[in-house]
């Protein structure tokens, strides 16, 4: 136990994490071209928080927080996602006083209780965006393009964007009667928690992934069929701005989020390629949700997209990620003395922004080269006794085995100017 780490975690190991870097990079790119700034909220809030700003009928609140009490017997809970924190920043530091839209992204691990298969943990990171403050379907449009913008830097193809309206508090009970009218008479072949649902939550019973519930809710009617025009126009026009950049989606009106502050625009994007757990992000507009938290009405949307499927999606479709060199310079040094002369060097090396490093075993040269190799080190710098005697030093150029002297005082100026 002591040497494994807790089930549905993973380490990011020197060889992944460059991986991770190489995604953080294109995160911060893109969020710089679309004009979002990063927000840090802690890892864990009020465990209020996110029964409000989730919702207790779903998932993610029934079954999957990492809920705990802490010492001053308050319940927290880890954040199974970020939306509701964000929300609770927002809210709390009177964002909204500033002028509108507020635009913020994030990056981080999230944390949920959920039954770990490949694709599935109990601590995975998501890259997401926010914009509070403003109801227009071209933010819908925009916020849908950078993220099939975002995959598209990443190399990913043959991805399915998945659109839905799921309506607003006006037209959404319509639909629930609806739903109910259908649904009843047929509870008994409802999963436990779906019975429950119809209750209290039963646009959740169209998306369980249970087969004999997905068996009931065939034919089921659709929340588009009860959209009021206001939510029909919106959704008119989310398509018409996607059309109109050459986004492609299918309409999927099984696509729902449940809860009464998620209005309007859903999407999910789909990897066909990963297995099982072919979502690898998803979003929408939740504009009762601010106001849910306490705030004061304004609209908002956002997306979360997984970055662990992302990756896998990546590692599937045979893409590579570029991984930088991290060793310019290799001293080697041989014996006390030449080890003190090339440390000094070292040091200017550094601080003037090289990668370099040195022997730190008192290895043979064989041994050295050997690992410069390894480090894929551009340059090896041979330092032994006859070189210091002649005040020189061996440069050898990793890549195509070129070896020249160069004089100890002219050494530095050198190396600073290879590339
Ligand atoms: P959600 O907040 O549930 O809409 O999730 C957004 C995205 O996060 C999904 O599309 C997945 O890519 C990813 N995701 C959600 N839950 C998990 C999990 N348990 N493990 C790994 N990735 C996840």
């Amino acid at each position: 136990m002591l040497t494994t780490g807790p089930k549905g975690t993973n380490d990011i190991l020197p060889g992944q994490v460059e991986k991770w870097h190489f995604l953080e990079k294109i995160i911060k790119e893109i969020c710089r071209e679309y004009g979002y700034a990063e927000i840090r909220t802690p890892i864990f809030e009020h465990t209020e928080l996110f029964l409000r700003g989730v919702g207790d009928t779903t998932d993610v609140v029934e079954k999957e927080m990492y809920t705990f009490q802490d010492k001053g017997k308050r319940s927290l809970t880890l954040r199974p996602e970020m939306t509701a924190s964000a929300v609770r920043a927002f809210v709390e530091h009177k964002l909204y006083a500033q002028p509108l839209p507020i635009k913020v992204y994030y990056e981080g691990p999230m944390f949920r209780y959920a039954n770990v298969q490949a694709g599935r943990y109990r601590q995975f990171h998501q890259f997401g965006v926010e914009v509070f403050g403003s109801d227009d379907p071209v933010v819908d449009a925009e916020v849908i393009s950078m993220a099939m913008d975002f995959y598209n830097r990443l190399g990913l193809r043959d991805l399915e964007l998945h659109i839905n309206s799921v309506g607003c508090p006006v037209c959404r009970p319509k639909h629930r009667e609806e739903l109910r009218k259908f649904l009843a008479g047929k509870l008994d072949r409802l999963c436990a928690l779906c019975r429950s649902r119809y209750d209290r939550n039963p646009m959740r019973i169209l998306d369980c992934k249970e087969e004999a519930c997905r068996l009931v809710s065939e034919g089921a009617p659709t929340t588009l069929s009860c959209l009021c025009d206001d939510c029909r126009e919106h959704f008119e026009k989310v398509k018409n701005y996607l059309d109109a950049i050459g986004i492609e989606y299918i309409i999927d009106d099984r696509l729902v989020r449940g809860l009464d502050y998620y209005t309007k625009t859903a999407f999910e994007i789909m990897a066909a390629d990963i297995g099982a757990q072919s979502s690898i992000g998803g979003g929408g507009r939740y504009n009762g949700l601010i106001e849910q938290v306490g705030g004061p009405p304004t609209p908002g949307i956002g997306f979360a997209l997984g970055l662990e499927r992302i990756l896998a999606t990546m590692e599937r479709q045979g893409i590579e990620i570029p991984v930088e060199n991290r060793c310019d310079i290799y001293l080697a040094p041989l014996g006390e003395e030449a080890k003190l002369k090339s440390f000094r060097i070292l040091d200017i090396l550094r601080r003037s922004g090289l990668a370099a490093e040195i022997d730190n075993l008192n290895r043979s040269l064989k041994a050295q080269m050997k690992f410069a190799n390894r480090l894929k080190a551009k340059y090896v710098v041979i330092l032994g006794e006859n070189e210091l005697n002649r005040g020189i030093a061996a440069v050898r150029n990793m890549a195509d085995g070129q070896q020249e002297e160069i004089a100890l005082d002219e050494l530095i100026n050198y190396l600073k100017k290879i590339d």
